[in-house]
């Protein structure tokens, strides 16, 4: 059959752009349907030369009859669309489609559709990082002039978002001991307050918080509460079906969870997550669809990886806490912990997170230092939540800008040190523990 008369036979599928399909492009001939028009098979026999066919060759192929097993990286920055009536819909804000890649993309959807579901939410929005993830969460909550009431314990620079960015702003931050209830109420009572900003379990002495109460206090007196969940995971507590009105992730630790991506995500209701993809819209701190596929994989393994992470953490504090040469052990599953309670309540049995954070018995900082050169198997990272064992010496990382005065009234010793436990054999990790602080006998 010549190619015209194939072509005019398949006349019935009228696409009328490059855009169509150019997979098959060649040079062998021209055809047009009665019209006068391309067809979409007119369109892979056209006579394009080739530096055309170099740029448009083998892209756009027609939907094929087989649905792709992981959803595959989508890496272009607009979409195209049958024709221009679809288009001037989907430019006039059409739901469910796709326009330009700020505004979202196909992998980065199915990674906040992951999120969402996992965290027991309407919605989620991705962001670069945790950091975009907590500002725009923020700016969505307030303005000039209004207040904020942040937990002491906060990640440090989520501490400097509010002091510096948010402070020059107009908005006043007052921080407060989070577990004690009647602090969080006093400032809250003092009016203004537009969000009430914590951490699930707090960064480095693991202090779990009261998540049902501080949703009961904010609320009574009109304030959002988000809660950085980025300790605690949606496996061991989703602060959203406890009242919180934002659960906020830096991605980058635990729901990636293997150190090779950053990123944060936003879980909330349909409404705020369309809020926030406002915001996004203009600042333009979206997640990329290569950086939302590696987390979007990591997802699948998060309740194995953090199963095995809290067994693991579980194991290592209960020996450190027996060793002579370590004064103190911060770990909320263990009796001695002040929020052991807390933590019992709102964690599954038997599984209260994977950091470890204990005080080297007469810990200057070079003891500390001694300590962490002689680890063969633990990494001296500025990170957690990975496969891998990681350790944070805060005096030295987290919590570097402040004077010795300041971390000593946040309880944080010159002998602190922080570990994220991995999913290594706990032999292993514990052996590694026990050679290096021999060295320090
Ligand atoms: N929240 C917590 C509790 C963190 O530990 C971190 C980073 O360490 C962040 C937020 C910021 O996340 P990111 O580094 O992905 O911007």
């Amino acid at each position: 059959m010549p190619n015209s008369e194939h072509a005019s036979r398949q006349a019935g599928v009228r696409r009328t752009r490059l855009y169509t399909s150019a997979q098959n492009l060649t040079e062998s001939g021209l055809a047009s349907s009665e019209e006068g028009r391309e067809t979409m098979d007119d369109q892979r026999r056209l006579h394009f030369r080739f530096t055309t066919r170099a740029v448009h060759a083998g892209e756009r192929p027609n939907p094929r009859d087989f649905i792709p097993t992981a959803t595959p990286i989508y890496p272009t920055s607009t979409f195209l669309y049958q024709n221009i009536e679809q288009m001037d819909a989907a430019l006039g804000g059409a739901v469910g489609v796709f326009v330009y890649g700020r505004y979202g993309n196909p992998t980065t959807e199915a990674l906040e559709t992951a999120v969402a579901s996992l965290e027991e939410q309407e919605a989620a929005l991705a962001f670069a990082s945790g950091m975009a993830a907590l500002h725009a969460t923020i700016l969505s909550c307030v303005e000039e002039g209004d207040r904020i009431v942040a937990s002491r314990d906060l990640y440090g620079q989520t501490i400097t978002l509010l002091r510096t960015i948010f402070g020059s702003l107009g908005v006043r931050v007052e921080f407060v001991d989070i577990l004690d209830l009647d602090q969080v109420e006093a400032a809250l009572r003092r009016g203004g307050v537009r969000l009430l900003l914590c951490e699930t379990i707090s960064n480095p002495l693991l202090r779990v918080t009261d998540l049902p109460s501080l949703a009961e206090i904010a609320h009574r007196h009109g304030a959002r509460l988000a809660v950085d969940n980025t300790f605690a995971t949606p496996y061991l507590v989703r602060p959203g079906t406890l009242g919180a009105d934002y659960v906020i992730h830096s991605a980058t630790k635990y729901l990636g969870g293997h150190g090779d991506v950053t990123a944060g995500i936003v879980a909330t209701t349909a409404d705020r997550r369309w809020e926030l993809n406002e915001i996004n819209k203009t600042i333009g701190s979206i997640l990329g669809p290569f950086e939302a596929f590696l987390v979007l994989r990591g997802l699948k393994t998060l309740p194995l990886r953090m199963h095995r992470q809290c067994e693991n953490a579980s194991r290592i504090a209960r020996w450190l806490a027996e060793h002579p040469l370590i004064e103190r052990v911060h770990y909320p599953g263990l009796p001695t912990h002040p929020s052991h309670e807390t933590a019992a309540r709102l964690l599954p049995p038997g599984l209260y997170g994977a950091i470890v954070s204990f005080e080297i018995r007469h810990g200057t900082r070079e003891r500390v230092t001694a300590f962490l050169e002689r680890l063969r198997l633990i990494l001296p990272a500025t990170t957690l939540g990975d496969v891998y064992s990681e350790i944070l010496y805060p005096v030295m990382a987290s919590h570097r800008g402040l004077s010795p005065e300041e971390r000593q009234a946040m309880g944080i010793s010159d002998g602190l040190v922080r570990l994220s436990v991995g999913i290594e054999d706990p032999e292993d990790i514990i052996a590694d523990l026990e050679q290096a602080l021999a060295s320090l006998a």
